[in-house]
């Protein structure tokens, strides 16, 4: 079968869905997305995209796109959460870039998925189209959507997230797991912190139960925020709640006055409860897999949740490329090399939960001076994140 006759539908049009099918298109696959909402959309928030993640975007020739949208960080600061004296601070920007040969961004949401969706043909999207069920017959694959439409693929990939239907379709019901934290997310207009002086870096502040990051997203006119305060329980039914701006800021009691002026600067801001699933013992069935949230949905304490899904969709389609007709094989390999790294980036992100939260006392010292000489976030350190290029299969030629 050649690459032009195999055709793909990826279901869920976010960024590893939409990221997927733009690899896939551009190596020749005859891809279709189907999304359940009735236009493409991101929450109104900022993303980070690491070096590993912007190589495979650049290669897809979206370099462009994504220099127009982007912020890129000088740096990334992380500091002490009352006295705000750095803990660590390494090179983003052009040294990064130099490294690793693609920069590091800050996007608004919806500017990245408006970039990437940029490069699929609108025939190539289909939304209002909510999976309800997909059946291998061995041959291809049939899908059932909500709206009645029916469609006969090859290959059918799940990139419809945390709770993915595909997945549940695949290897059943299986509840995600709230990790105890919940985040507080607003986007406050740069003028109104004009007074702070505030770099372009990727900021962290570390403290006991919680931490709060910003970064400057949309050009620098908005600075983004995400206030992570650990909580017992997640009550509501919804998994997103409006937070009130006067809750965040009582979480925030005591904590450096910058932290307190962006949280104080913001109109309003949404609660977020954070889940993450167990590592999948497997993640493809004869002519299905899944991608992204899917399968690995993590804590967002790496900044690599959708990275990895944006790499999921470049090495998914490596696979496909060298599978001489074997398209279990290829789905079966893809998740072989996938698997250990994404099940690496779960565990590093949850126990960043405890890293980033430790009371004040022995822990946290010990933290505090290992990331004086060695810290995580230092290109040493960071070698075998943003230096990965997930486009080059093991044994294939650059
Ligand atoms: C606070 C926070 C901060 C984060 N920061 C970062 C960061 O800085 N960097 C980073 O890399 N990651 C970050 N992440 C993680 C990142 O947001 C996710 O990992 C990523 O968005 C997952 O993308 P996805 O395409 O797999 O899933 P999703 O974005 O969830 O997309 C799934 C799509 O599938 C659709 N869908 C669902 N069911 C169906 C169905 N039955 N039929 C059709 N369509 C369906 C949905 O409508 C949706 O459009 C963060 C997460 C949080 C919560």
């Amino acid at each position: 079968m050649t690459r032009a006759g195999l055709s793909v539908a990826v279901i869920g049009g976010g960024i590893g869905g939409l990221a997927a099918a733009v690899s896939l298109l551009h190596a020749g696959f005859d891809v279709e997305v189907y999304e359940q909402a009735s236009a493409l959309s991101e929450v109104g928030a900022g993303i980070q995209i690491s070096p590993n993640g912007t190589r495979i975007l650049q290669r897809l020739g979206l370099a462009e796109a994504l220099a127009q949208r982007g912020v890129r960080p000088v740096a990334v600061h992380q500091r002490r959460w009352d006295d705000g004296r750095t803990l660590q601070r390494a090179p983003l920007g052009e040294t990064v870039e130099r490294t690793f040969g693609a920069p590091y961004y800050h996007f608004h949401r919806a500017d990245l998925l408006a970039a990437i969706a940029g490069a699929l043909p609108a025939r190539r999207v289909h939304v209002g189209h909510r999976l309800v069920d997909a059946v291998d017959h061995g041959d291809r694959v049939e899908a059932r959507f909500e709206n009645g439409t029916r469609i006969s693929r090859d290959i059918l990939i799940g990139a419809d997230g945390i709770h993915s239907r595909v997945r549940q379709i695949l290897f059943g019901e299986d509840r995600p797991r709230f990790t105890g934290c919940v985040a507080y997310r607003g986007l406050v207009p740069a003028e109104r912190l004009a007074t702070l002086n505030l770099e372009v870096t990727s900021n962290s502040w570390m403290g006991p139960g919680g931490h709060f990051v910003h970064y400057y997203v949309a050009g620098g006119r908005l600075m983004n925020f995400v206030a992570v305060r650990e909580e017992d329980s997640w009550t509501h039914e919804s998994w997103i709640d409006r937070g009130d701006v006067a809750d965040a800021l009582r979480l925030f009691e005591g904590w450096h006055p910058c932290v307190r002026a962006i949280i104080g600067a913001v109109d309003e801001t949404f609660k977020w409860a954070l889940f993450d699933r167990e590592p999948l013992p497997r993640w493809s069935v004869g002519r299905m897999t899944l991608l992204g949230d899917s399968c690995h949905a993590m804590l967002p304490f790496m900044g690599q949740g959708a990275v990895q899904s944006i790499e999921d969709g470049a090495t998914l389609t490596a696979c496909l490329v060298q599978a001489a007709g074997d398209l279990s094989a290829a789905l079966a390999r893809y998740e072989t090399l996938r698997k250990p790294r994404t099940t690496r980036l779960q565990e590093m992100s949850r126990h960043n939960k405890t890293r980033f939260h430790l009371p004040d006392g022995v822990d946290q010292q010990k933290r505090d001076a290992q990331a004086a000489v060695a810290g995580d976030r230092s290109i040493a350190a960071v070698g075998w994140l943003y230096g990965h290029d997930a486009d080059v299969l093991p044994g294939a030629a650059a």
